[in-house]
C-alpha cells in the first residue's frame, strides 16, 4: 500500500479501525517520506529512533481491544513541548542537550489516546519568530517552494503535515505561531481559547498568551487533536473547563473588520479573501461590517507584553539551573557567558526589550499602558462577538516570502498583524487554507483566519468546515 502518509487522520483512523492498515505501516510511510525530504526541508530536529516500536505497541493495544481515533496516528511535536526522557531544545543552543524530566499534559493525553510521536519539529528559537529562520539549527523550508520560509514559529510542525512527513502536529501559538505557518504551508492551524489546553510542559514564552494548538490537513483532524488534548489541569491554574462557558446561539452572521484591510495586504490575497467571504455567504451567513477600534494597536501591545513576559520567563536560563553552562571569572560572568552563547540574536533582542519595558522608570509608560489597552481590545472583541458568530480576516498579509528576505525584525513583526489579537484577548482562532497565489512560477498557499467567542470552539470548527 503506497502513500499512506498522504491520508488525513480521519481517513487513516478508519482504515486502522477496519484492520486495513497497521500503525507500523502508517509510521513506515511517514518515516520513508522523512528520509526523502528531511535532509532538504530541515523539518525535524530529531526523528525518534523508536517510532516503529511505538507504532508496534499501538497495534498491540488495538489488538487488545483499545480504540481511539488517534490510536496509532504519527504526529510531529514542536520542540518546545516536553516528552519525558526525550531531548527538547526549543531550537536553542541553550538547551541543545536538555532532556525533559516529565510529560507535558497535552503529551500525556496523547499517550493515553495512543498517538505515535515521530519526531521533534523545527521551530524559531524559544518560539520567537514568524519564519522559522531564528532556529539555532537552521531554517525549516516550505514544502511548496523550498526557497521560501515555512512561517513560524511552528514551522517544522506545519511543514511536517504539509509535506506528508506526519499526519498531524502540535505547535504553540503566542502571537500566531500555529496559524501563520499553517497559512504559509496550506494546512489548518488552530489556537484554542486561552486555558482550554494546559500549558504544563510547554516551555513558557509569554505565559498570558501561550497556547498549544493542533496543525492538520483538515478542520476535522484539527478538531480531533484539540478534543484529545483539551481540559482543565491541576498543573496549570489558568486552564479551564469548557463547560464554564455558556452555550451560544448561532446568529449566522460573520463580522468583517474592513477598516483593518485598507493597506499592507497583497492584492491577490485580498481577492482570495473576498472569494472566501462569498463562500460563507452562499453557506447562508450574512456578512456584517464591524469595527474594532483598538485592533490597529494590537501589534504594538503584543510587542510590549510578549517581550516583558519572555524576559521574565527566560531568566531561568542562567547557566546554572538548565542547559548550557559556561564558566567565567565570577558568577555574574557565568551568567553573561552562558546567556550570550546560548541565546540567538532575536531572543537577546526580546529579553532586552522586555527588561526595558518592565524597568522601574518605564513600567507605567509602556507595560502598564499596554495592559490597560489590552483590556479595551478584549472588550471590543467580546462586544463584536455578541453580534456575529465569527470575525474573519486574512491570516497573513502575504504568502510565504523567500529565506532571508525579511532581515529587518520590524518587517518580520508586521507579519503578525492579524494573528496577535486573539492571543491578547484569549479568543480561539483558526486558519483555514483559502487557495493559492502565484509567485515566481510557484503556487503558494494563503489562509483565512476565523476568531470566535471564548469557549466557542464548536463554531470555529463548523464555520471552518464551510470554508475548506
Ligand atoms: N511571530 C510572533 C513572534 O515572533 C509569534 C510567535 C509565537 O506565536 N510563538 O512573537
Amino acid at each position: 500500500m503506497s502513500n499512506l502518509n498522504e491520508l488525513t487522520i480521519v481517513e487513516a483512523s478508519k482504515k486502522l479501525a477496519a484492520g486495513e492498515i497497521t500503525s507500523v505501516q502508517l509510521t513506515e510511510a511517514c518515516l520513508s517520506e522523512i528520509e526523502k525530504k528531511n535532509p532538504s526541508l530541515n523539518t525535524f530536529l530529531e526523528v525518534f529512533a523508536d517510532a516503529r516500536e511505538q507504532a508496534r505497541v499501538c497495534d498491540e493495544r488495538r489488538a487488545a481491544g483499545e480504540s481511539h481515533p488517534l490510536l496509532g496516528i504519527p504526529l510531529a511535536i514542536k520542540d518546545n513541548i516536553l516528552i519525558e526522557g526525550r531531548k527538547v531544545s526549543a531550537a536553542s543552543k541553550m538547551l541543545e542537550n536538555y532532556v525533559a524530566s516529565y510529560d507535558a499534559t497535552a503529551i500525556q493525553k496523547l499517550k493515553i489516546a495512543g498517538a505515535v510521536f515521530i519526531g521533534r519539529a523545527n521551530m524559531d528559537e524559544f518560539a520567537m519568530g514568524g519564519s522559522n529562520e531564528n532556529s539555532a539549527f537552521g531554517a525549516a523550508k516550505n514544502p511548496h517552494d523550498p526557497s521560501r520560509v515555512t512561517g513560524g514559529s511552528s514551522g517544522g510542525s506545519a511543514a511536517a503535515v504539509a509535506g506528508h512527513l506526519a499526519l498531524g502536529a502540535l505547535g504553540s501559538d503566542t502571537g500566531g505561531s500555529v496559524r501563520e505557518p499553517a497559512a504559509f504551508c496550506g494546512i489548518v492551524g488552530m489556537k484554542p481559547t486561552y486555558g482550554a489546553v494546559s500549558r504544563s510542559g510547554l516551555m513558557a514564552m509569554g505565559s498570558s498568551l501561550d497556547q498549544i494548538g493542533p496543525l492538520a490537513k483538515t478542520v476535522e483532524d484539527a478538531q480531533l487533536i484539540f478534543e484529545t488534548i483539551r481540559g482543565k489541569d491541576s498543573l496549570d491554574s489558568t486552564s479551564i473547563d469548557a463547560a464554564t462557558y455558556p452555550a451560544r446561539v448561532a446568529k449566522k452572521k460573520i463580522g468583517v473588520p474592513r477598516h483593518l484591510l485598507k493597506e499592507g495586504i497583497e492584492q491577490d490575497v485580498l481577492e482570495h479573501f473576498e472569494a472566501a467571504l462569498k463562500k460563507l455567504e452562499s453557506a447562508g451567513y450574512a456578512l456584517v461590517d464591524i469595527e474594532l477600534p483598538s485592533a490597529p494597536l494590537a501589534l504594538a501591545l503584543y510587542y510590549i507584553i510578549m517581550p516583558a513576559e519572555a524576559s521574565s520567563n527566560l531568566a531561568r536560563f542562567d547557566g546554572v539551573r538548565y542547559g548550557l553552562s559556561l564558566k567565567g571569572d565570577s558568577l555574574i560572568d557565568d551568567y553573561a557567558h552562558s546567556r550570550k552563547e546560548g541565546f540567538g540574536p532575536e531572543v537577546r533582542r526580546r529579553i532586552m526589550l522586555g527588561t526595558y519595558v518592565l524597568s522601574a522608570g518605564y513600567y507605567d509608560a509602556y507595560y502598564g499602558k499596554a495592559i490597560a489597552a489590552r483590556k479595551v481590545l478584549a472588550e471590543e472583541c467580546a462586544r463584536a462577538l455578541q453580534e456575529v458568530d465569527a470575525i474573519v480576516t486574512p491570516t497573513t498579509p502575504s504568502p510565504a516570502f523567500t529565506l532571508g528576505e525579511k532581515s529587518d525584525p520590524l518587517a518580520m513583526y508586521l507579519l503578525d498583524i492579524f494573528t496577535v489579537t486573539a492571543n491578547l484577548t484569549g479568543n480561539p482562532a483558526l486558519s483555514v487554507p483559502m487557495g493559492t497565489v502565484a509567485r515566481d512560477g510557484k503556487e503558494l498557499p494563503v489562509g483565512i483566519q476565523l476568531t470566535v467567542a471564548h469557549g466557542d470552539e464548536p463554531t470555529l470548527f463548523s464555520v471552518g468546515r464551510e470554508l475548506q
